[in-house]
C-alpha cells in the first residue's frame, strides 16, 4: 500500500500554527480557498486595491491540487487552440493566450516583489509526437498562432520520418527538418517510435511552497489588511444585493462586499442567491473531477532541469488509468540525499474520470497498477532511468477540476456581481491561477475590462 505523497508538500518548510476562525469577522473581500489561486487573488488584491482581505481554507494552505501537481510551469491549454478561435473568434483567442503567458512576467513579478526563495527552473521544454496525425495538429495550432500574431513554437521533424512529402505546402515555414537522432536527444529517449518535436518555454516550481512562502509574505506585510485562517471551511455563501455572508464550520461568519471563490472548483457548499437567479444548481455541474496520478524518483544530479511529454501511438479516450495515455516528465533539484546533490524525476499523464457523485479522498493509498505503468513508461523511454528495481521516493495523486470548455473561469458571476470567481484547474493552472489573480484585483479596483474567453457563463443560459 503506497500512501498518497507528494514531494512538493515534503518540501513546504511550514511553520506556522494553524488558525481557524473563532469570531465572526467582516472585510472588504472574502477569499475562499488557500491554493495558488487564492494566495495569488490576494497578492494582488491587497497590492492593487486598499481592500482588507480574509482567506478562508478549508483544510491548510497548498494542500489541495496546488500541493499534489506536476509543477510544470507551461502555457498550453488542455484543448486544441483551434477550437478555442472557432468558438471565440481568432482575436479574443488569441488575446487569452497571450494572457496566460503574460504571468511568466507576473509570476517574476511577485518573486522579486516578495522575495521569495522558490526555486523557479526555466527553460526550453519539449514534446514528442509519434503519429503524423499528431504533427499535423501542432502544425495547425503553429498556424494559428501565427495568424494571431503570437509567436510560433519550434517543430521538429525527422528527416527519416517520410512525413514532410505528406505535408500541404502552407506548412512549409512552420517546421523544420533534423537528424532523428538529434530530436531524440532532446527528447531524452531512445524510443525511435518519436519522429517529430515541440519545442516551447516551459519551467518547475513547487507551487505549493510558492503559496506557502506567498501567504507568509502577505501576513507579514499586510497585517492590518489581511487575515489567514485555515481549518475552517465554508459551508454556505448567501449572496445579497451589496454584500456576502459566508458560513463555516463550526458556526462563524464572514461578511464581506465581495467574495471571490478560489477552491478549484469543489467546494462541498451551497449558494444562496438573495439578488437574482439560482446559481448553486448550475455551478455544482460546472466541473467535472479527474484524478491525476504521478510518482517521481531520485537520482544523481546528471542532468539540466527539463520538461519533456511524449504521445505515444493510438492514445484512446477511455478515461482508465491503466490505458495507454500521453505521459510527461519533468527533472528539477531537489536538496541532498545522503550528503549528495539529487535531481528529482517525475512522471504523470495516467488520470481516472471521478464518477458524478462520488468523492475524491486526498487520504486514498496510491495505485499500484498506476505506479507501475508509469515506471514502464519511464523504463522503456527515459534514456537516464536506472531500470527495473528503481525505488520511488514519492507517489501521489490529486483533483483536477475541468470546466466544460477547459477553460479556467475568472470573473464575475453574471446573475450577482457579489460574486466573482478563480477556478476550474483543467490540468495546467499554475500560469492561469496567477494571470486570473491579477484579473480579479482589477475588477476589484474598478476598472471595466474586456470581454474575455475566461469570463464565467451566465448560469441562466445553462438551464
Ligand atoms: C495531478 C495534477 C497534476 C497537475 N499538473 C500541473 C502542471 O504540471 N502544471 C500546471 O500548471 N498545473 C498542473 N495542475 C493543475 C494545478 O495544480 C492547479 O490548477 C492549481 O494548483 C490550482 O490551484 P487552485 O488554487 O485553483 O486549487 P487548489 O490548490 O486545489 O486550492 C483550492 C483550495 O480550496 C479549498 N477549498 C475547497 N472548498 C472549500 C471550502 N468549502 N471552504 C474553504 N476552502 C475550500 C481547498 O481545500 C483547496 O486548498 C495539476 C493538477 C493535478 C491535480
Amino acid at each position: 500500500m503506497i500512501p498518497n505523497r507528494s514531494p512538493w508538500l515534503a518540501q513546504l518548510n511550514r511553520s506556522r500554527p494553524i488558525v481557524p476562525l473563532a469570531e465572526d469577522r467582516a472585510a472588504d473581500v472574502a477569499i475562499v480557498g488557500g491554493g495558488i489561486a487564492g494566495a495569488v487573488t490576494a497578492y494582488f488584491t491587497l497590492k492593487n486595491t486598499d481592500s482588507s482581505v480574509v482567506l478562508i481554507e478549508a483544510d491548510r494552505v497548498a494542500h489541495g491540487a496546488t500541493g499534489h501537481n506536476a509543477g510544470q510551469i507551461t502555457s498550453y491549454f488542455e484543448r486544441p487552440f483551434e477550437s478555442i478561435v472557432r468558438e471565440f473568434g481568432l482575436e479574443l483567442a488569441s488575446e487569452g493566450q497571450r494572457s496566460i503567458e503574460s504571468a511568466w512576467g507576473l509570476l517574476d513579478e511577485i518573486l522579486a516583489d516578495a522575495a521569495l526563495r522558490t526555486p523557479v527552473y526555466r527553460f526550453t521544454g519539449y514534446a514528442g509526437c509519434s503519429e503524423f496525425a499528431q504533427l499535423v495538429e501542432h502544425l495547425e495550432e503553429n498556424k494559428d498562432r501565427v495568424a494571431a500574431g503570437l509567436a510560433p513554437e519550434t517543430i521538429l521533424i525527422a528527416k527519416e520520418s517520410g512525413w514532410e512529402e505528406a505535408l500541404p505546402l502552407f506548412y512549409k515555414d512552420l517546421y523544420a527538418m533534423v537528424p532523428q537522432e538529434d530530436l531524440l536527444a532532446l527528447l531524452e529517449t531512445e524510443d525511435r517510435r518519436y519522429f517529430a518535436c515541440i519545442a516551447s518555454q516551459k519551467g518547475c516550481m513547487n507551487s505549493a511552497r510558492f503559496t506557502e512562502e506567498l501567504m507568509g509574505y502577505l501576513m507579514a506585510s499586510y497585517p492590518g489588511r489581511f487575515a489567514l485562517f485555515e481549518e475552517t471551511p465554508v459551508t454556505r455563501v448567501v449572496l445579497s444585493e451589496s454584500h456576502a455572508l459566508l458560513h463555516t464550520k463550526p458556526g462563524h461568519t464572514v461578511e464581506a462586499r465581495r467574495v471571490v471563490l478560489c477552491t478549484n472548483g469543489f467546494e462541498q457548499f451551497h449558494i444562496e442567491n438573495q439578488s437574482g437567479s439560482d446559481i448553486d444548481t448550475n455551478f455544482h455541474h460546472l466541473v467535472q473531477g479527474r484524478i491525476g496520478y504521478m510518482a517521481g524518483y531520485l537520482e544523481s544530479m546528471n542532468a539540466a532541469p527539463t520538461a519533456i511529454s511524449y504521445f505515444p501511438k493510438g492514445i484512446p479516450e477511455t478515461g482508465d488509468p491503466t490505458g495507454e495515455t500521453y505521459f510527461y516528465l519533468t527533472r528539477r533539484p531537489h536538496g541532498e540525499d545522503a550528503g549528495e546533490a539529487k535531481n528529482l524525476v517525475c512522471a504523470g499523464g495516467p488520470e481516472q474520470v471521478l464518477p458524478n457523485q462520488a468523492l475524491y479522498t486526498r487520504e486514498d493509498y496510491c495505485r499500484e497498477d498506476v505506479r507501475e505503468s508509469l515506471d514502464e513508461f519511464l523504463r522503456t523511454t527515459y534514456h537516464h532511468h536506472p531500470g527495473t528495481g528503481t525505488e520511488y521516493a514519492f507517489c501521489w495523486h490529486g483533483l483536477m477540476g475541468y470546466t466544460p470548455g477547459g477553460l479556467r473561469r475568472i470573473g464575475i458571476e453574471p446573475s450577482n456581481p457579489v460574486l466573482l470567481y478563480n477556478l476550474g484547474c483543467n490540468g495546467v493552472g499554475i500560469l492561469p491561477s496567477i494571470f486570473g489573480g491579477k484579473r480579479i484585483a482589477r475588477i476589484l479596483s474598478g476598472e471595466t475590462l474586456e470581454r474575455s474567453i475566461f469570463d464565467p457563463v451566465d448560469q441562466r443560459c445553462l438551464t
